[in-house]
């Protein structure tokens, strides 16, 4: 899934090119793309974005009169691009959007399954749809950290990837996260130490930062990634090779020399804990 560093890059790279010209033609979209009807697409036409925001995974687009907002939320396998006028693009795309002079967003998804939205909105309504969601990862400091961690006893890993507790994070940044902070997934939120705290808040930040600047160069997740999918491959601190645990509905990479104090780690799946 796409998460902070990659929908912020898209965020950047879409800014310029959709807030150029007034929209065209919204749509067609597929039916469980869309997940608003009033009001109607249509009413995005003849208007234009003021740009493009991002909050926590979602992209935002915002029309420059101040009444609507085009929401996205990609999930795992959505992915957006933006098309110059005459650029070939996908047949049937989940969501099309042209815009006067030619250029066209579109929305893509792989897979069958449809689990990609676009959410049209008054103002009013995304902030409501958005109010779920804790502070933006980046920049939240030690002291925010510690408060967000202090509240409510979790695992590490299940608190990082929670959008309500800390928006921008998924399962691929709380693993490279955790490994730079030196801490166990499975640590407890309320056991960190303040140093821990620290590395952590510092770890959030070095990290997203890496990663916002590898996608802005078209870095792919081979590259982007040093733990996350690298099972058997030699930590890059300490060369042990990266283990790999299910838990909950996920799957946890993690060096067990820099991370854990060389224990490895029971798997917690769900489907294992109900039976
Ligand atoms: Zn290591």
């Amino acid at each position: 899934m796409p998460e902070l560093p990659e929908i912020e890059a898209w965020r950047r790279a879409l800014n310029d090119p959709i807030s150029a010209f007034p929209i065209e033609k919204a749509g067609p979209a597929h039916i469980a793309t869309l997940k608003t009807f009033d009001p109607p697409l249509s009413a995005l036409e003849g208007r234009r974005f003021a740009g493009a925001e991002r909050r926590a995974k979602r992209l935002l687009f915002p029309t420059d009169d101040g009444e609507l907002v085009l929401m996205i939320h990609l999930m795992s396998a959505g992915r957006v691009r933006y098309l110059l006028a005459g650029e070939s693009g996908p047949k049937s795309p989940a969501f099309r959007l042209r815009f006067e002079g030619g250029g066209e967003l579109v929305l893509t998804e792989a897979g069958a399954k449809k689990r990609a939205g676009v959410w049209l909105l008054a103002p009013e309504e995304a902030e409501a749809e958005l109010a779920h969601l804790g502070p933006e990862a980046p920049g939240l400091g030690t002291e925010r950290l510690g408060e967000i961690l202090g509240a409510e006893s979790r695992r590490l890993h299940s608190l990082l990837r929670d959008q309500r507790a800390i928006a921008g994070i998924g399962r691929a940044w709380a693993n490279e996260i955790l490994h730079t902070a030196q801490l166990s997934p499975y640590a407890t939120s309320t056991d960190l130490v303040p140093g821990q705290v620290k590395a952590l808040a510092d770890a959030i930040d070095s990290e997203l930062q890496r990663g916002l600047e590898l996608r802005e160069r078209g870095a792919k997740d081979a590259k982007v990634y040093r733990v996350h999918n690298k099972l058997g491959e030699p930590c890059h601190v300490c060369g042990t090779p990266i283990a790999r645990v299910d838990f909950e509905e996920h799957t946890i990479y993690y060096c067990s020399e820099c991370q854990t104090g060389g224990r490895v780690l029971k798997d917690r799946r769900l489907s294992r804990l109900l039976r």
